[in-house]
């Protein structure tokens, strides 16, 4: 095992009903910025039930965060903030909401270009504090140090992570995700999925406990996915998948083994040039990295095949391409293709892809920084 430091902050309150605990998590006496989305808040109810559970309190707000939240318009609300002088931000909504208050946190007291924040990692030296109401259960925002931040106008989307960006709470009502289309609990079965296969499917690092970890979230959203698209309004099934995208990337998998993240890398070029939904992107990727990779991952490819797929037949080549064909029907059953032709994206764009990760110095990738442009190229063309 690797050293690690581990240390999540964030306080979760799980469960129906637990939005009206705002009142006790939000400091009293504080000014408080609502963060929210493009208005599915005040469609389903929540916006409401945040509202009265801060009743008495000084409510500012700042809406129309866009999925793929941009630096453009998150400067609006960073202005705003400044100008209220609001001392706390509470995200309403999904993983674009809670990222771009994020980035709002750590923006609001900085001096200098903002931007500098996500291009250059410049660590910020302090963030307001922020809560969060989750309604999508995907990224893991909810409990961790990262956010993803997109500039419209160069067509950038980046990540970047800082310690004071940690949520100081997060609530997590199943109840709030009854209302997700199809389309959007596919995409957060399947980012959670990627999310735990980026840090599992490695090589070896002698961390039993962190691969059993990664292996029981992933057979529950094998499990549980499917049974929150037979019936929106199943409380069990929303939970356990709710939990599995915290757990999934809350640091906790992911302390002391080896971290690929190349398809999550691959995936955001994708999204910022085509306007691809993030998780689609994943379930494109993915597949077809695993086996362009699957020599280097030989070892893992077969423990999760047999683990988390139950292929007990055949020899250890057999079974590593039975468990990426079982992932790929799953992806597909979940509601995600699997094949950029379902989206357009023409082979004549794939060094578009190519230039942009060079230019932004992100090659190599992976666990073992071996994912060259070729490479890249040969996973793209095999996604075709
Ligand atoms: P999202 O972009 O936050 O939301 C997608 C859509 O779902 C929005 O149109 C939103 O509508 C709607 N929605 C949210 N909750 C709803 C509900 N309960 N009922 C009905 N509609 C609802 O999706 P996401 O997958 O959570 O976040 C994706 C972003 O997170 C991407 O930018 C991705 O790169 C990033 N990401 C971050 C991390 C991280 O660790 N921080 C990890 C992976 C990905 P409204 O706008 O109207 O609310
Ligand atoms: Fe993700």
């Amino acid at each position: 095992m690797q050293n690690f430091t581990f240390h999540n902050p964030t306080r979760i309150l799980f469960g129906a009903g637990q939005i009206g605990s705002l009142r006790r998590e939000v400091p009293q006496g504080a000014r408080v910025l609502l963060t929210y989305g493009g208005g599915s808040i005040k469609a389903n109810g929540v916006y409401d039930q945040v509202r009265k559970a801060l009743e008495g309190f000084e409510l500012l707000e700042f809406g129309g965060i866009e999925p793929n939240p941009t630096f453009e318009h998150l400067m609006k609300g960073v202005e705003l903030a400044r100008a209220e002088q609001a001392d706390f931000l509470l995200a309403v909504g999904g993983g674009s909401v809670i990222d771009g208050t994020k980035f709002m946190a750590a923006a609001i007291p900085w001096h200098g270009n903002e931007w500098d924040i996500v291009s250059r990692h410049m660590a910020p030296r302090a963030a307001l504090p922020m809560g969060t109401v989750l309604t999508l259960p995907a990224t893991g925002s909810e409990s961790n140090c990262f956010a993803v931040v997109t500039r419209a106008a160069t067509q950038d989307k980046i990540a970047f992570s800082s310690p004071l960006i940690f949520p100081r709470f997060s609530i997590l009502d199943p109840e709030t995700t009854y209302t997700l289309s199809p389309r959007q609990i596919a995409n957060g079965v399947v980012d959670a999925f990627v999310h735990t296969v980026e840090q599992y499917l490695t090589y070896p690092a002698d961390a039993p406990l962190q691969d059993r970890f990664a292996e029981a979230i992933l057979r529950t959203l094998i499990e549980e996915g499917p049974r929150t698209l037979a019936d929106p309004t199943d409380y069990a099934a929303r939970s356990n998948v709710m939990w599995c995208a915290t757990m999934a990337l809350n640091g906790l998998i992911g302390a002391g083994v080896p971290q690929d993240w190349a398809t999550h890398t691959i995936g955001h070029e994708l999204t910022a040039l085509h306007g691809l939904d993030h998780a689609q992107t994943l379930a494109i990727v993915l597949p077809n990295l695993l086996w362009v990779q699957r020599t280097d991952k030989r070892e893992k490819l077969v423990q999760y095949a047999t683990r988390v797929w139950d292929c007990q037949d055949g020899n250890e080549a057999v079974r590593l391409e039975k468990g990426i064909i079982a992932t790929r029907t799953f992806f597909e059953a979940m509601g995600n293709p699997t094949h950029l032709n379902a989206y357009a994206v023409g082979e004549d764009r794939f060094g578009e892809i190519v230039d942009r990760l060079q230019a932004r110095k992100s090659l190599p990738l992976g666990e073992r920084k071996d994912i060259t442009s070729e490479k890249v190229l040969e996973i793209l063309a095999l996604a075709r």
